[in-house]
This record gives C-alpha cells, structure tokens and sequence, in this order.
C-alpha cells in the first residue's frame, strides 16, 4: 500500500513574542494560516525495520536529520511498531524560508502513518506526538487558520472562510531560525496585536487583517538581510493590500483580493528576485 499526503507551507500573519521560557524556546502568540503551496509525501511500508528518506531536492536532508523521519521514529516508538516505510518527498516549498515546510513534512508523515498502521488517531493525539518532533508540528497537523501559543503546543483552529491571494517571494538565501531567536531583546520587541487579527479572522474583515499584519521577528531578520525591507517595499508599490515575512524569514508574503492585481505584482517583484510563488489560501 502506498499512501500520499499533501504538506502545505504556511505564513504567519501575525508573530508576537510574548517571554521567554525556563526550557530556552520563547513564549508566543500567533496567527497561522495554511497556503497552497505544498510538498506531497508518498509512503510505502517495507519488510525490514527501517526508515529510508528519499527526495527530489538535495536541500532536505536525507537521513535522520530530516523531520518526516523524525515523525516516523515518533510513531514506531510510541506505538511499538516493527515495520520500516520509505518516505518520498517531494519537495515544492523552498527550504529554511520561514514557511515551516519540514515541520509540514512531519505533520504529513503522521498523518500518513496513521491511516497506513490504521491507528486512529486523533489530531490532538497527532499533535501531541508531532511536538517531539518540531515546535511548528502541532499547527501543521491542523492546517488551515489557527491561533498558536506557548513555543507551538497550544494550537486552537479558527474558522477558515476567508479567500485571498498570496505572492511569495523567496529571497536566495535561507535563514536559520534558531540564530533569529537567539538575536530576540525581551525589553525592545515590537509588539503584534494578535487579539486584533484572532476577532477579523473570526469576522472575515480582511481589511482590518491586512491593515495589523504584523511579526515581532521582522525587524531582526530585516537587519541581518536588509534585502527583505526592498522586497516589502516593491510589492507594497505593486498594490499589495497587505505585506509581512513569514516566520523566521526570510519570505515575504503580500495578500491581493483579486488574482489579476496579483499577477501585476508577481510581474514587477521577478526583477529583484527569481523565487516566486502565486498561490490561494488554503
Ligand atoms: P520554520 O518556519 O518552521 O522555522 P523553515 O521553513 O524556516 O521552518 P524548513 O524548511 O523547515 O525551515 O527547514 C529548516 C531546516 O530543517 C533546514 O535547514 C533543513 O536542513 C532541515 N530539514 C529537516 N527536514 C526537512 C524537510 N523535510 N524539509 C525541509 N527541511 C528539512
């Protein structure tokens, strides 16, 4: 039996930093909401106890590294399970982004293994396991629009009926998402107003949405790569309604209501960089 799962990128349209922890990671506050954008994930049970890694990209690391094996490693543990699978990903979301594309990976893989070793289990129970895994794991399992707290743990859905448009550009370097962190000043965070965004989520004012984007890693990853300040500013011009990075970064992300305004966008930004991405919300 072969299984294959869709791992959708996500951005964040808002990121607020809230503390930091007694284990190291920060306390935060966020607005997740799933892009069509995604990796697809095919798995195959083999006789032998192993996981095997398979890609089409040479980004994703092909060993224990990777997170989808991480997943696996989770599940055969906590469930004692004996059988090895072979894990293909194909790779569509660009790697180290700040789109969570291997925490995704990881969701999908759980996903995955639940249907193939018939486990039934819950998403609460997924992302519980998904945890171990990646702070960003938790929300993946869910997917769509979501409130996230804590480092990623306290995932609660929020309704999805909202429609639009992203453009995501994706500058040619990674960044690491641990060395962005590790640049956070607890006493000069520029705060988001995520209760705001959670309440126009909830009342599909995209407006209000657009007008509080807003991510408290922003101004950090915009120091280290000032490329990141151009990017917003040329699709501001090209009339994006709203513009942010996503995550960690470096990806910027702009939102459009009509998909010809979009492709306008998409016209003017291919002058500055090459990696770029039309895509709906999911
Ligand atoms: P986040 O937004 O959650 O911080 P990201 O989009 O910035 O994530 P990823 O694409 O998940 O970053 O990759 C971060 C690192 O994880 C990479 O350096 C890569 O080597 C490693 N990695 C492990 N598994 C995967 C995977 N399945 N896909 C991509 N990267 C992976």
């Amino acid at each position: 039996m072969e299984i294959t799962e869709k791992a959708p990128a996500k951005i964040n349209l808002g990121l607020d930093i809230i503390g930091k922890r007694h284990d190291g990671f920060h306390e935060l506050d966020m607005i997740m909401a799933s892009v069509d954008l995604a990796d697809r994930i095919t798995i195959k049970e083999l006789d032998n106890d192993k996981i095997v890694i398979k890609s089409n990209s040479i980004s994703v690391p092909q060993n224990s590294k990777n997170h989808a094996y991480k997943a696996a490693q989770v599940i055969k543990r906590e469930f004692n399970i004996k059988k090895g699978v072979e894990i293909f990903i194909h790779k569509i979301t660009p790697v180290a982004a700040g789109l969570a594309g291997g925490s995704s990976d990881a969701a999908a893989t759980l996903r995955a293994l639940n249907t193939l070793w018939n486990l039934q289990l819950s998403k609460e129970e997924l992302a519980e396991l998904g945890e171990e895994v990646g702070s960003d794991v938790p929300y993946c399992v869910y997917g769509g629009v979501a409130r996230v707290g804590g480092r990623g743990e306290i995932v609660q859905p929020l309704p999805n009926n909202l429609s639009y448009w992203v453009v995501l550009v994706k500058p040619e370097f990674g960044v690491s998402t641990p060395a962005v962190f590790k640049k956070v000043k607890l006493d000069s965070i520029k705060h988001a107003n995520i209760d705001i965004l959670e309440e126009a989520v909830i009342n599909q004012n995209m407006d209000i949405i657009n007008k509080n984007l807003s991510n408290s890693l922003e101004p950090i990853t915009i120091n280290m790569h000032p490329e990141i300040l151009k990017i917003k500013e040329v699709l501001s011009e090209a009339g994006a309604d709203g513009v942010l990075m996503s995550g960690s970064g470096p990806t910027v992300f702009a939102i459009f209501d009509k998909k010809s305004r979009a492709e306008r966008a998409v016209n003017s930004i291919k002058g500055f960089c090459k990696e770029v991405y039309l895509v709906r919300n999911l």
